[in-house]
């Protein structure tokens, strides 16, 4: 008998334990443990009822030989401790036995139910996991009252270690599958976003060694960075870049934070630039970093060429003024540091705008792309070479000495330098341009290092070289600040002196071989209150920047007409005589010309055959057939021209003959060299011959002495001026002078 029970206790153990194996479902093996055990104790009344604990609620699970009716009652359940026998044996954890449930306050508030399903007596044993929790109870009814024997228990016991062994089993195949289940998701989600975010991203060691790559095929760097695999950062970046990102890897791993970074690399002869973003992870339990790529190429770019147009010159690519301005300051915090000298030059090129606009603009461009070409080549690239608006150039030279002797010369030194790339001719298109730059300069100190003045000092200083003709250099000196020296109040000088009569005309006489006189050139002369006589040199191209020329060009025609005025009065005019008045630029490319000189003449009745208007080569090559326009109405008038300073300029030979030009005037560099048979006497000879050809006069100018005067006679120059014949004079002079002249 006993042997019978314990093959048959095995045989359910071996198919339980098989189903638990296989992974059956869990009711199924639970109803399967109830049956075995209802068929093993000896009271066929026993009913099994297995009920599982969650959050302090019991459920069924496995009750097949209890009717549903009972069940549904207890289904749910609150454990506590008189809940029944269930629920008070897994609220207290222990085996509760009730024999009959007629009287026992446990079951106080499921008497009737029980009476109803004939149970008398239930013994509950709480089902404990190997982790000592309480995963449900296993109960034992019957429809006696009956108390419990130990073989009985055992076996309850035996089956409860089943049901145990079922039901955590079961648990963790559940979490197991809901992990599955998860990680499936998140897996799924992961590759969404590797496919739809174009960043790369690498697991690296500490010692950046690739340990896996996650790219969507599509990436563009799929292909290398697929191979990245098992290679190392030194493989794969620059020095410097491999260094920077270790660091950053090392920071990452120590501080726990999200490191940002920016790197460079070339893929497929492309240049490509990266941002880099660290984080610590877990990988093959290390603690490795996983570093996410971005292809920031094309914002890079965009930033830099915003850049680009904020802090640089589109013309020539130098800094503009905003990045100059922001060196200054960084150069000024420099010095406060470590008390050295820098030096700042403001550059201007004399007469630009003469050629500007004279020739246009993009000529006047092509020049300015040259000198910055030229000023590059004489300067460091520690230093800062800007332009900083029309024709200003401004160097900054950092730390050009440690005491202001040793940067004064080493200054002049850079200045001789600068001054070399204008020795050469500006070659644009055909033509070629002698330029020249007045320079100003400040030298910065620690106690000159206010960053809002250095600017403005440098170009104070570059006036005081404008007005001492150009083509040179000044230091700033504040003891030496007069009223000249700055720009604004230079131009304030010249308002209040024109408005005070400080300006006049000047005569210069012209004659011919023969001595008759024909003419004279006017001079215009500043008859300063406190300098004495101001050569126009010194204010002529102030004038001309300031837009005051005009007023300046309209006194000399005054003076010229009252001259005229008073030599017709007092005798009779020399046939042909004409006096000359130098035109400025831009009057001569103003549309209201003729209209203003005829204005003048008319206020004294001067004919205008008696006046001479001398232009530059300059003023010639600007728009052709408006110029030739221009000159024929005036010339319709009774005008006549004459080239000024011929030879010098921005030669005009091929296209002469197309303006109508009354005469050339030698200049007085040619005059000057005329002795010299090699070098000086054939231009002078090749002038006369061109003009002669053209039917057009030739003129001498700076005739100085009696040897120029015969070769020139020789070689039948039409009119002869210069200081030989007489220097120039105010008006009341140039009449005795005159007078003299025509009645000998
Ligand atoms: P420019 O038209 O070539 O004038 C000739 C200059 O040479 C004058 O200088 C004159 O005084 C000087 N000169 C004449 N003969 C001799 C000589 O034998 N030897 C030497 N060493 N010099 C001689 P200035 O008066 O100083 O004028 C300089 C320049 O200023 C002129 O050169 C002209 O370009 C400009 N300028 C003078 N007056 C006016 C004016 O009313 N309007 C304009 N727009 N420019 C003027
Ligand atoms: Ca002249
Ligand atoms: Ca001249």
């Amino acid at each position: 008998m006993e042997l019978k029970k314990n093959t048959e206790l095995l045989a359910s153990q071996q198919k339980i334990l098989t189903k638990i194996a296989l992974g059956d479902p869990l009711q199924e093996i639970l109803e399967s443990i109830c049956i075995s055990i209802e068929e093993l104790i000896d009271d066929k009344t026993a009913k099994c009822s297995i009920l599982k604990l969650v959050d302090n609620l019991l459920y069924s699970i496995a009750s097949p030989s209890i009717p549903n009716t009972y069940s549904e009652v207890i289904d749910g359940v609150t454990i506590g401790p008189s809940a029944g026998s269930c629920g008070t044996a897994a609220f207290i954890g222990e085996r509760v036995l009730v024999e009959d449930i007629s009287n026992s306050p446990l079951w106080e508030g499921f008497k009737n139910i029980a009476k109803d399903h004939q149970f008398q007596s239930c013994w509950s044993t709480p089902i404990i996991s190997t982790k000592s929790e309480v995963l449900g109870t296993f109960a034992i009814y019957y429809d006696s009252p009956k108390s419990a024997s130990q073989e009985c228990l055992n076996l309850i016991d035996y089956f409860v270690h089943l049901s145990s062994i079922a039901i955590e089993k079961s648990n963790d195949a559940s979490h197991m599958r809901k992990l599955i289940k998860d990680l499936k998701v998140t897996n799924q989600n992961l590759n969404a976003f590797i496919k739809v975010i174009p960043d790369p991203a690498i697991i690296i060691t500490k010692e950046g060694l690739y340990l896996n790559v996650y790219a969507a095929s599509e990436n563009l760097l799929s292909d290398p960075i697929q191979d990245l695999v098992g290679k190392s950062i030194h493989d794969i970046l620059s020095k410097d870049d491999a260094k920077m990102a270790l660091d950053k890897i090392n920071k990452t791993l120590q501080t726990n934070e999200i490191q940002v970074f920016e790197y460079t690399l070339t893929i497929r002869a492309n240049e490509y630039i990266f941002e880099g973003r660290t984080i610590k992870i877990d990988y093959d339990n290390q603690s490795h970093v996983l570093w996410v790529i971005r292809d920031i190429t094309n914002r890079k770019n965009s930033e830099n060429e915003v850049k680009k147009l904020v802090y640089y010159d589109p013309l020539t690519n130098l800094p503009n003024r905003r990045l100059l301005t922001e060196r200054i300051r960084d150069c000024v915090e420099k010095i406060k540091q470590d008390n050295t000298i820098s030096v700042l030059l403001f550059l201007d090129i004399d007469n630009f705008k003469r050629i500007n606009d004279s020739l246009g603009h993009s000529a006047g461009d092509q020049l300015l792309i040259q000198s910055a070409e030229r000023l590059a080549t004489v300067l460091g690239d520690v230093n800062t070479l800007a332009r900083i608006g029309g024709d200003e150039f401004v160097i900054l030279e950092d730390e050009i000495a440690d005491n202001i002797q040793q940067a004064k010369s080493n200054v002049i030194k850079l200045v001789q330098k600068i001054q070399k790339i204008f020795i050469e001719k500006f070659e644009i298109g055909k033509l070629a341009f002698q330029i020249s730059a007045s320079i100003g300069i400040y030298l910065i100190d620690k106690n000159h290092a206010n960053s809002d003045n250095i600017l403005k000092f440098a170009d104070t200083a570059m006036y005081r070289t404008k007005f001492k003709g150009g083509n040179g250099y000044s230091f700033f000196d504040p003891k030496q600040q007069t009223l000249l020296e700055t720009k604004t109040e230079l131009e304030s000088e010249i308002v209040r002196a024109i408005e005070n009569d400080e300006f006049c005309a000047h005569f210069q006489p012209q004659v011919d071989t023969e001595g008759n006189v024909s003419g004279a050139e006017a001079l215009i002369r500043w008859n300063h209150a406190t300098k004495g006589l101001v050569p126009p040199y010194q204010f002529i191209p102030l004038a001309e920047q300031f837009g005051l020329i005009q007023k300046l060009q309209n006194i000399v025609l005054h003076d010229i007409c009252l001259l005229l005025n008073q030599l017709s009065k007092d005798s009779s005019l020399p046939p042909g005589y004409r006096i000359a008045i130098n035109m400025a630029q831009n009057q001569f490319n103003s549309p209201t010309l003729k209209t203003e000189l005829i204005s003048i003449l008319n206020q004294y009745d001067i004919h205008p055959n008696q006046i001479k208007l001398e232009i530059t080569e300059s003023m010639l090559s600007n728009d052709l057939p408006y110029t030739v326009q221009q000159m024929h109405e005036l010339k319709d008038q009774g005008f006549t021209f004459s080239i000024d300073d011929f030879g010098t300029g921005y030669s005009c030979l091929s296209t002469l003959h197309a303006y109508p030009v009354d005469e050339l005037k030698i200049d007085k560099s040619f005059i000057d060299n005329i002795e010299n048979v090699q070098t000086g006497l054939p231009i002078v000879e090749t002038i006369i011959n061109l003009a002669k050809n053209l039917n057009i006069s030739v003129m001498a100018e700076g005739v100085e002495i009696i040897e120029q005067f015969n070769i020139l006679k020789d070689k039948k120059t039409d009119g002869i001026q210069g200081y030989l014949i007489a220097k120039p004079m105010p008006a009341e002079h140039y009449i005795n002078w005159h007078q003299a002249a025509t009645n000998s």
